[in-house]
């Protein structure tokens, strides 16, 4: 009866045109799909709304449509009263809605089985929001969802840690009948793996997020393939804080996708390392990227670690082992060298290094190895001083740098990212050098980057270096050749489209 259901698409809009529109579009991609009649602006509209389903039944033929009308108490947007909202499920149901959704705020104030009867012939979703946190007992609350009646229970909850996180997908485990949601950014992996855990819905916006969290139809399906997602499914993932811009799943999915690898990559918010390392073993991760601001905090964590990134003092790929066990690697390092060997002879050259933060270090490192000269310019003297000490290589004053030359300069500061893109760190008068190496890859070409290429100077992106520490984590996890060309393709796609949005701005 209610088995798994899979990705139902929300849609949700003010007017009954745009609403159809979006039914439309959700049919060609999902067999279930949520109608949000109390996004539409009035009951006048919802009603005209259902009577086009009615008429044209073919355009909702082969879907399962859900009828929710969520009133203002329980976090929906219907003004009207308890009466008018059951009214407008009947209607939903009367034309062609096979399920109803109804809140348990509602739901308590019937009289026993007057839900099914309301209802008519659509079968009944008794759902429980929390859009501040996740009940400490959530065995409590699906009791009384139970108690409520109806065919199928909803819990979706605010998460405000991975362990809440944790608590909602194993309810998913209770039965067939359960649709298991937690909200917010710290449970969107969660979110994507509640099919995985037996939830039997998973929800995703056509157009409008309707719920804290939530993704688009097509990142479920096509990012993250939620629906292809099993119990022999590696789980990866990026931990950081923030993590929501991160490019990272983009190309590592691609690379499992192409070489038709059973893992899903997922973006983490982590802000307490300790809560993230407690869902490994639930969730089955099998190793991991980390951002700022963990990547030094980390190290204190792990059971062993490569020597290269110990001497670096900083991780940014780990791999889970055999009973659990966490060893660490840096891969930032291999980037920057994949990032600029084909470029320039790194032996017996002169680089200066723009930033002594932690990127800076893992360049450092790294051009020392490949043998450069390394100098280091940064706005607080102290910090430059001690990373040039720690890597042997000299620090050196702003003012040096226009009477200085460089065979490549390498901006390690976000000076110039997205939003702040009319900004460089260096003047064109500091540019002495035959190269230019800037780490931010957003936007792909930065103004220091025009700066350098005005003054026929050759220019690295940023992107190179994450494609390429990003191969490298692939590579480790998975021990096969990474597709390079997939992954590449998949980051500068997203690039170009981001820069069309914010183009159309
Ligand atoms: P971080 O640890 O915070 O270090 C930033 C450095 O930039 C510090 O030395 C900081 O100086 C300096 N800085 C910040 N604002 C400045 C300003 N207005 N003028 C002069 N210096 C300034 O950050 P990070 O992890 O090293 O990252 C640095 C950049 O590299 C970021 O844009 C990041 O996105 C990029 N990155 C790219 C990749 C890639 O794969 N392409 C990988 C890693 C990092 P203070 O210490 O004085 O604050």
């Amino acid at each position: 009866m209610f088995g798994r259901e899979g990705i139902c698409a929300v849609v949700a809009a003010k007017q009954p045109g745009a609403m159809a529109r979006q039914l439309r579009e959700a049919r060609r991609e999902t067999r279930l799909v949520e109608l949000r009649l109390d996004w539409l602006a009035s009951e006048h509209k919802i009603v005209r709304f259902l009577g086009r389903l009615r008429r044209r039944p073919r355009h909702h033929a082969r879907v399962a449509l859900i009828a929710t009308c969520r009133r203002r108490e329980a976090g929906g947007q219907f003004a009207g009263t308890v009466a008018a909202q059951l009214a407008l499920l009947r209607l939903a149901s009367e034309c062609g809605c096979a399920w109803v959704d109804v809140e348990i705020e509602t739901a308590e104030r019937l009289r026993q089985g007057a839900l099914r009867r309301l209802s008519g012939s659509a079968h009944v979703i008794v759902s429980f929001h929390d859009f501040r946190r996740t009940p400490s007992d959530l065995t409590v609350v699906l009791r009384r969802l139970k108690r409520a009646g109806g065919n199928a229970f909803k819990i979706a909850t605010q998460c405000r840690t991975i362990s809440d996180s944790l608590r909602v997908l194993s309810l998913a485990r209770r039965g067939r009948c359960i649709v298991a949601v937690p909200m917010g950014e710290m449970g969107l992996p969660a979110r994507i793996l509640a099919l995985r855990a037996g939830s039997a819905i998973a929800y995703a916006a056509l157009e409008n997020a309707t719920a804290p969290g939530q993704i688009s139809l097509v990142e479920m399906k096509r990012l993250y393939r939620a629906e292809k997602l099993d119990r022999r499914t590696r789980v990866y993932g990026l931990i950081g804080d923030p993590v929501s811009h991160s490019l990272s799943p983009r190309m590592h999915n691609a690379g499992f996708h192409v070489r038709g690898i059973n893992a899903v990559y997922l973006p983490f918010l982590v802000r307490d390392l300790r809560d993230f390392l407690h869902a490994i073993e639930p969730l089955g991760v099998a190793g991991f990227s980390i951002t700022l601001p963990h990547k030094e905090a980390i190290l204190r964590l792990l059971d062993d670690c490569d020597a290269l990134a110990a001497a670096i003092g900083a991780v940014n790929t780990v791999v889970v082992r055999g009973g659990g066990k966490l060893y660490g690697y840096n891969t930032d390092y291999v980037g920057v060298l994949r990032a600029l060997e084909q470029r320039i002879s790194l032996a017996g050259s002169r680089v200066l290094i723009f930033g002594a933060g932690g990127a800076a270090r893992a360049v450092a490192f790294a051009l020392a190895q490949g043998g450069a000269a390394v100098s280091i310019c940064a706005r607080r003297a102290h910090r430059a001083n001690s990373l040039a000490r720690a890597m042997g290589g000299e620090a050196i004053e702003r003012r040096e740098l226009r009477r200085e030359f460089f065979d490549a300069i390498v901006n390690a500061t976000p000076v110039g990212m997205h939003p702040h893109e009319d900004r460089s760190p260096l003047s064109a008068a500091e540019l002495n050098c035959r190269l230019v190496f800037d780490l931010i890859y957003r936007p792909q070409k930065t103004k220091l980057l025009q700066l350098a290429e005005r003054r026929g100077i050759e220019t690295v992106s940023g992107v190179e270096m994450f494609l390429a520490q990003g191969t490298a984590q692939w590579e480790i996890w998975t021990g096969e050749r990474a597709p390079v060309a997939a992954m590449r393709r998949s980051v500068l796609a997203a690039l170009r489209d981001e820069r069309r949005w914010r183009d159309r701005e």
